[in-house]
């Protein structure tokens, strides 16, 4: 029988929480306040205390969070944000939906995250704002981070999509910058069953703020102090997450025990290189990256022999047609452009047995025998 190891697998999970998840859901459906009932104000509380910060404002999505963060900050038109080149195209369109310019810079080639030391070359007199992405579930190095923001007098912005319960240090990821934007996509290590989003913060007033330009800029009803938008985390979302988050610890070691096991079978196998946990970073395995000359091929074949895998990501934003305006050739963030040629994901998820890991390495053995 062929077998069939998928990228993700959202229906195991769901079957493990099964009875909880229904009970949550069944009461939102009872109660009927589906937009901002209790539930939003709960998950809320819920989320700051595990990332261990003062205030998190739930919100739609991963995007709207980081765009309403920046916004909030006064990040604006004519002003530049740098981020690292090699990020999903949602950090970038974050700064172009408030009318800003995403500024980019080249990273580690080993641990994939901003090459801290191109940032100041990079600073202008527009630049308002540094957004680190902690990408795959390791940290950017933030210490040097807030220190260049500290000098120029910069915000940061930590976009956290892709780290839930990652540490950098003795802080968890989103609590270190002026703010940090989550998203709850399905697919994340924290995931709802539909859109969702976070911001956090420590600072009181830029969270009342966000609060507000989520919900079309209003302080009380029917009084709109600004021109917002309606980006708020819905009632069903914020329920689903709060049964999910008392698991994401147990869910996170699991990735760790598999990214374990993939990197015991695969070290040494063909031309394969693993990412490199960079200093200071703990990693929760977002994805598990391969790198490789013959990563088409290998993906061609691994899809062949039932394994399914992504490439995160074929396309660096700054090479996309939506960005054409930006006019940046090809070959500008070499290490960004090189990644996106040779990174393969291996199927991670908590719910992959042993079984299937090994079937995936023996598939990945056999491409390069
Ligand atoms: C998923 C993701 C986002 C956007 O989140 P959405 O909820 O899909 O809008 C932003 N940045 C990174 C790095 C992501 O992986």
């Amino acid at each position: 029988m062929q077998k069939v190891v998928p990228f993700v697998d959202l229906k195991s999970q769901y079957q493990s929480i099964q009875p909880a998840i229904n009970a949550t859901i069944q009461n939102v459906l009872n109660e009927a306040y589906f937009v901002q009932g209790r539930q939003v104000g709960e998950f809320e509380r819920q989320y700051a205390d595990y990332v261990g910060i003062k205030h998190c404002i739930g919100v739609s999505n991963g995007l709207d969070a980081l765009r309403i963060a920046l916004s909030a900050l006064g990040v604006g038109v004519g002003d530049e944000v740098i981020m690292q080149a090699n990020t999903y195209i949602a950090t970038a369109l974050a700064v172009s939906a408030v009318g800003a310019t995403p500024v980019f810079v080249d990273c580690n080639p080993d641990t994939y995250m901003i090459d801290t030391a191109l940032i100041e070359g990079e600073i202008t007199p527009r630049t308002k704002a540094i957004m680190p992405v902690h990408l795959t579930g390791c940290a950017a190095d933030m210490e040097p981070i807030m220190d260049i923001a500290q000098r120029h007098n910069l915000w940061v912005v930590e976009d956290a999509a892709q780290a839930h319960g990652t540490f950098y240090k003795d802080k968890m990821c989103g609590s270190i910058g002026h703010a940090a934007g989550f998203s709850f996509y399905p697919g994340k290590n924290l995931g709802a069953y539909g859109d969702g989003g976070a911001v956090t913060t420590n600072d009181a007033a830029l969270a009342e703020k966000i609060r507000r330009i989520a919900n079309y800029g209003q302080r009380v009803k029917y009084e709109h102090i600004e021109k917002g938008v309606n980006a708020r985390l819905d009632t069903i979302q914020a329920a689903i997450l709060s049964v999910k988050l008392p698991h994401l610890q147990a869910w996170n070691e699991a990735r760790a025990q598999h990214a374990k096991k993939y990197d015991e079978l695969l070290s040494g196998v063909g031309d394969l290189k693993m990412q490199k946990t960079p200093t200071g970073s703990t990693h929760t395995y977002h994805v598990f990256i391969i790198e490789t000359d013959q990563r088409d091929a290998l993906q061609k074949h691994l899809a062949y022999n039932g394994v399914n895998t992504i490439i995160h990501y074929p396309t660096p934003p700054h090479r996309q047609e939506a960005y054409a305006e930006l006019g940046i050739p090809a070959g500008r963030y070499p290490h960004a452009e090189r990644l996106a040629k040779r990174t393969l994901s291996l199927p991670m998820y908590p719910e992959l047995s042993d079984a299937q890991i090994v079937y995936v390495a023996d598939q990945v053995k056999a491409f390069f025998k």
